[in-house]
């Protein structure tokens, strides 16, 4: 069985149609319509920093290291990838 990609809870497959789900409701869709939204603007910021890093900019001691910086990237990449996978479904 699988999960909501938003909520995590098991979904009942509809039977026949052959469709899998992947949001378990319409709420959790529109909810993870929203998280695409944010994601996208939490990506924005992080390649501009990542830029300043690569241009050898000076960057604010709050953003951490470099290397941090690029592995949350990546997280939020991924995960954004994930909700865009459930658009179809
Ligand atoms: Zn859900």
């Amino acid at each position: 069985m699988r999960n909501c990609i938003k909520c995590e809870q098991p979904i009942e497959e509809n039977k026949g149609t052959g469709r899998k789900k992947v949001y378990c409701s319409v709420a959790c869709r529109r909810a993870a319509e929203l998280e695409i939204k944010r994601t996208n603007e939490r990506i924005t910021g992080l390649e501009r920093i990542a830029e300043n890093y690569r241009l050898k900019i000076p960057v604010l001691d709050v953003y951490g290291k470099e290397e941090d910086v690029l592995a949350e990237l990546n997280r939020q990449e991924n995960r954004l990838k994930e909700l865009l996978a459930g658009m179809n479904g």
